[in-house]
């Protein structure tokens, strides 16, 4: 499993990188940027930071 930032819509709000910090963290430009980190531990968290997301910007990768 494995979460998709679009970062055309991501505005750099910081909710996902406080709500799964292990999973999300801040590219160069300030955008968030999805690791490749998930697991079943915290998995719950990234639905979390998905579904609060103010953008959407942020996806299960298919
Ligand atoms: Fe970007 Fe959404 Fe994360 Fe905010 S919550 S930093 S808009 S991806």
């Amino acid at each position: 499993m494995k979460a998709e930032v679009d970062k055309d819509a991501c505005i750099s709000c910081g909710v996902c990188m406080g709500i799964a910090s292990d999973v999300f963290v801040m590219d160069d430009d300030g955008k968030s940027e999805a690791l490749d980190t998930v697991t079943d531990e915290n998995k719950d968290s990234v639905q979390e930071a998905i579904d609060s997301c103010p953008t959407n910007a942020i996806a299960w990768e298919e």
